[in-house]
C-alpha cells in the first residue's frame, strides 16, 4: 500500500495527464489521416488537369509527340507527379526523366531542385495507370506516381514536435503541481498530527493554527474546540475531586476526633456521644447522595423519558408538597399558568428541577414572604419562572451560584443548582437568574417547545 500522500497525489495527477496525452495522440492520428485524405483529393485533381492537358496536346498534333508533351510532363512534375505516357499500343512515349533531359541544363537543374525528384524517388510509390481518351477512343495511358511534397512531412514533424513539447510541459507541471499541492495538504495534517500527539501525551493546551475555510481548517477548528472542551473537563474534574475531598474531610475529621476522644477517655462513650457521631455520619451520607444525584443528572441526557406534560396540574402537585413548609413560615404561594399549557419534558427530572428551586426559595424567604411559579409560552420556548421575595443574591455572587459546592445557605451542599443546570441542559433548555440583594430572586427555565425527536428521547 502507498503510504505517502505526496506519492498518491503524484500518481493521480500523472494518470490524469497520461489520459490527456493519449487522447491528444489519438487526435493527432485523426488529424493526420484527415490531412492525407485532403492531400490525396488534391493530387487526384492534379492528375485530372494533366490528363486533360495531354489529351489536348494529342488532339492538336493528331499523334503522340514527345517534344510536344514534354512541357506537360515537366509541369506535372512541378505539381508533384512523376509520370509516364504510353501510346495505345503500350509503347512508352515519354517519361519524367526523359522530359527533364530535354530541358536546357539550367532549367533542368532548377526543375530537379524545385520538384525534389532526386530525394523523393527513394519513397518508391507504385505507378497508377490512367487511360487517355479522345472522342471516346482510347489513345493511350498515363502512369502516375505521387511524389511526397514534403508539406505532409513538415506537418507531421511539426505536430510530433508539438506533442513532445506538451508532454514535457505537462509532465513537468504534473510533478511541480503534485509537490506544491501535497505540501499544502500534508503540512496542516502534520500540524494536526503533532497537536493530537501532544494531547495524547497529556498537554491539553496544545492547539493547531490553520487559516482558511476549507475542510482542513474546519477540522482544525473542531480539533481546537475538542481540545478546549477536554481541557475544561479536565480542570473541572480536578476541581470536583478537590471539592469532594474538602467536603469529606470535615465530617471525617469530626468523626475521627470524636472516636479518638472516646478512646482516650476524654469523651464519654454514651448515647449523646454516639448520637453526635451518627449526625456526622448522616452528613457524610447526605453528601454522598448529593454526589450521586449530580452524577445521575449529568448522565440524564442519555436517559430522558420525555412526554407531554400538562403544566398547570403538574406545578400544582409539586407546590402542594410544600404546603406545610409554606404555612409554617406564613409564606404566600401562587401559581400563574394557563390550564391548557403543556411542555415536553421528562416529568421526573422536571419535578426535580422545580423542587430544588422551590427548596432554595423556601430557604431564602423569611416569615410572611411570597413564592410564586409562573409559566407560559415565549417565542419558541415554554418558560417556567420560580420567584421569591427572599434575601436575594449579591451581584458578585451571581456568576458562581451554578458551580458545584458553591453555597451561602447553611446546611446545604451547594449542589442543588449544579444539578438543576445539568437537568435543564439535558432538555436542551436554558436557565436564567435575576436577583436583587435583600429583595428577592427569580429563576427562569426556558425549554424548547418542540423538544421531541432528540437522541436523548428515551
Ligand atoms: P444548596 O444545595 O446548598 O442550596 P444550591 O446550589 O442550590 O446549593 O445554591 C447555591 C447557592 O445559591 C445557595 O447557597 C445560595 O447562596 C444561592 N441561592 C440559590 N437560590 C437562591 C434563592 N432563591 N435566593 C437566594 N439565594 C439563593
Amino acid at each position: 500500500m502507498i503510504k505517502s500522500l505526496w506519492l498518491k497525489l503524484l500518481i493521480t495527477l500523472s494518470t490524469i495527464s497520461l489520459i490527456a496525452l493519449s487522447s491528444s495522440l489519438i487526435l493527432r492520428e485523426l488529424m493526420i489521416k484527415d490531412f492525407r485524405e485532403f492531400l490525396e483529393g488534391e493530387l487526384e485533381d492534379r492528375v485530372y488537369w494533366v490528363t486533360a492537358d495531354l489529351e489536348g496536346t494529342y488532339e492538336k498534333f493528331g499523334e503522340w509527340k514527345a517534344e510536344a508533351i514534354s512541357e506537360d510532363i515537366t509541369w506535372a512534375l512541378m505539381l508533384g507527379l512523376e509520370t509516364k505516357v504510353f501510346d495505345n499500343e503500350g509503347r512508352l512515349v515519354i517519361d519524367t526523366d526523359k522530359a527533364i533531359n530535354m530541358l536546357p541544363p539550367l532549367m533542368k537543374r532548377r526543375t530537379l531542385a524545385i520538384s525534389g525528384l532526386g530525394r523523393e524517388r527513394r519513397d518508391k510509390n507504385e505507378f497508377v495507370a490512367y487511360p487517355l481518351f479522345l472522342g471516346g477512343k482510347e489513345i493511350g495511358s498515363l502512369g502516375v506516381r505521387f511524389l511526397k511534397t514534403g508539406r505532409e512531412n513538415i506537418y507531421i514533424k511539426r505536430s510530433d514536435r508539438f506533442l513532445l513539447l506538451s508532454l514535457l510541459i505537462i509532465g513537468g507541471l504534473t510533478i511541480i503541481l503534485s509537490i506544491i499541492s501535497s505540501r499544502r495538504l500534508t503540512k496542516p495534517i502534520e500540524r494536526l498530527n503533532t497537536a493530537a500527539e501532544a494531547i495524547g501525551e497529556g498537554n491539553l493546551k496544545s492547539r493547531v493554527n490553520i487559516s482558511g475555510t476549507d475542510e482542513l481548517a474546519r477540522l482544525a477548528a473542531t480539533f481546537n474546540s475538542m481540545a478546549k472542551s477536554l481541557e475544561t473537563q479536565e480542570s473541572l474534574r480536578k476541581k470536583l475531586i478537590s471539592n469532594i475531598a474538602h467536603e469529606l474531610r470535615t465530617p471525617v475529621s469530626a468523626i475521627k476526633g470524636e472516636i479518638e476522644g472516646m478512646i482516650d477517655g476524654i469523651i464519654p462513650i454514651n448515647k449523646e456521644g454516639l448520637q453526635s457521631l451518627n449526625e456526622e455520619i448522616s452528613r457524610l451520607k447526605f453528601l454522598i447522595e448529593g454526589l450521586e444525584e449530580l452524577a445521575q443528572a449529568q448522565a440524564s441526557t442519555l436517559m430522558l423519558r420525555k412526554q407531554s406534560i400538562n403544566l398547570h396540574q403538574f406545578l400544582k402537585n409539586i407546590m402542594d408538597r410544600f404546603h406545610r413548609a409554606f404555612r409554617d413560615k406564613n409564606i404566600t404561594a401562587e401559581i400563574r399558568c394557563d390550564e391548557g399549557l403543556t411542555v415536553t419534558a421528562d416529568p421526573e427530572r422536571l419535578s426535580q428541577i422545580i423542587i430544588n428551586l422551590l427548596d432554595n426559595g423556601l430557604k431564602a424567604t423569611g416569615q410572611g414572604g411570597k413564592i410564586w411559579i409562573a409559566a407560559g409560552a415565549k417565542d419558541f420556548d415554554t418558560y417556567i419562572e420560580i420567584g421569591d421575595t427572599g434575601c436575594g443574591i449579591k451581584q458578585e455572587e451571581l456568576p458562581f451560584i451554578f458551580e458545584r459546592f458553591y453555597r451561602s445557605f447553611s446546611g446545604g451542599l451547594g449542589l442543588g443548582l449544579a444539578i438543576v443546570k445539568e437537568l435543564v441542559d439535558a432538555h436542551n433548555g436554558r436557565i436564567e437568574v435575576k436577583s436583587e440583594y435583600g429583595k428577592g430572586t427569580v429563576f427562569t427555565i426556558l425549554l424548547p417547545k418542540n423538544n421531541f425527536g432528540e437522541a436523548a428521547n428515551g
